[in-house]
């Protein structure tokens, strides 16, 4: 027992076809932003800076160090002492 594909539905037309890109997309690790993976020489990372970034990131994690030069630390316990 045969079965038999209608002829209109068989795939024959080449021209159809979509060419893959020649482009490899990597997602940077830092900011999940599509980059090419050719052209990037700071894998996982689509540049330098998400590159330095995510490596401050698990420094201060990882030493518990405080991360200068962001402004955020302002804070001064002192003042709620301050009846
Ligand atoms: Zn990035």
């Amino acid at each position: 027992m045969h079965y038999r594909l209608p002829d209109s539905e068989m795939p024959e037309s080449p021209n159809e076809i979509k060419k893959t890109p020649a482009v490899h997309l990597l997602k940077c690790s830092y900011c999940t932003t599509e980059y090419s993976a050719e052209g990037s020489a700071f894998r996982p990372f689509c540049c330098e800076r998400c590159q330095q970034l995510d490596l401050r990131n698990w420094l201060t994690e990882s030493y518990g160090l405080p991360f200068e030069g962001d402004g955020a630390r302002e804070l001064e316990p002192d003042d709620e002492w301050d009846d």
